[in-house]
């Protein structure tokens, strides 16, 4: 059984919830406030790991209680934490206002900005492998992480979620790119909404692939998954949940694919395993505590 290591960020989300949003210079009085351990990196380290997964997470984190939180948060996860460093600067924070089911938010990359080359310099990597990250790290840091993944024989996995442009030479290190139908959109060039059609969502992902041979997943929300595998296309149906956060479904379902992969999982079924995962997450309140685990997934796939 291969590792999985994630490349990536780690977040105190710090959620005010309030009947109403103050407007510009007003104070109002909240209700209550939460912290929850997030980042998607941290989410789909701990998606993976859950899922049984031997599973080290890269990353930095600021010298402040938040960062002792996490860290304490993420062990018990059992989570390899080894290569989680300490910043000289705060750890990132993400301050969420909740009013009348409207949200707004402030991320604050912090201790994410300075996950640099040298923290994925010696991590030991290893053929059966898988290599994850996503946009919440500076983008140089997951070229360094990928070249060196791909030297050894390790899968890479790409989330490229917040969606921003990415050189051609980070696109072509990619093995596997999982997004959703905006993120195609944007790096593609091409306008896609959720009610497209799967033959012109396709017609899109090809327009991206860099390699002959490489995997773009686009997943579609309740209306499950489609991959373009080299030039075999995998339609995986949506699950029929009742679904009440589809927070961190995303993350659940990268963190789910990678610990298939590592397990030496086919695509086919590595796909139709992490559905069934993220289709459990969505019907839970949160990221990190409704990621399922392996017993969970296996129930309902029977
Ligand atoms: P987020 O940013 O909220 O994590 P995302 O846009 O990255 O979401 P989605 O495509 O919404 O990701 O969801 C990822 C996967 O989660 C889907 O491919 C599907 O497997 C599962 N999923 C999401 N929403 C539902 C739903 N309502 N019912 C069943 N499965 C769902």
């Amino acid at each position: 059984m291969g590792r999985v290591f994630v490349a990536g960020s780690i977040n105190m989300d710090v959620v005010a919830t309030a009947d109403r949003h103050p407007r510009v210079g007003e104070t109002v009085a909240g209700r209550e406030v939460l912290y929850f351990p997030g980042g998607k990196g941290a989410n789909q380290a701990v998606a993976a790991a859950r899922l049984g997964a031997k599973t080290t997470l890269i990353g930095r984190l600021g010298k402040d209680s938040f960062g002792a939180e996490l860290r304490t948060f993420l062990g018990a996860q059992g989570i390899d934490l080894g290569a989680v460093r300490d910043a000289d600067t705060h750890t990132g924070t993400a301050i969420i206002t909740v009013a009348a089911s409207d949200n707004t938010i402030v991320v604050i990359p912090g201790s994410n900005a300075l996950v640099g080359a040298d923290d994925v310099a010696d991590v030991p990597l290893a053929k059966g492998d898988v290599a994850v990250s996503q946009f919440e790290i500076p983008l140089p840091t997951i070229t360094a992480f990928f070249r060196r993944a791909r030297e050894a024989g390790v899968v890479t996995l790409l989330n490229p979620a917040p969606a921003q442009k990415m050189s051609r030479e980070l696109l072509a290190l990619v093995d596997i790119l999982v997004l959703n139908e905006t993120e195609l959109g944007f790096l593609a060039g091409s306008e896609l909404s959720d009610s497209d059609e799967a033959a012109r969502i396709i017609d899109v992902a090809r327009k991206l692939q860099a390699r002959a041979d490489q995997t773009i997943c686009i997943t579609l929300g309740r209306r499950g998954v489609l991959a373009l595998a080299g030039r075999e296309e995998i339609a995986v149906p949506g699950r029929a949940v009742r679904a009440v956060d589809t927070t961190g479904a995303g993350d659940c379902f990268v963190g789910a694919l990678a610990a298939q992969l590592a397990d030496g999982a086919p695509l086919r079924a590595a796909l139709a395993f992490a559905n069934a995962a993220a289709s459990i997450s969505v019907q839970r309140m949160g990221a990190g505590p409704s990621m399922p685990t392996a017993a969970e997934v296996a129930a309902v796939l029977q």
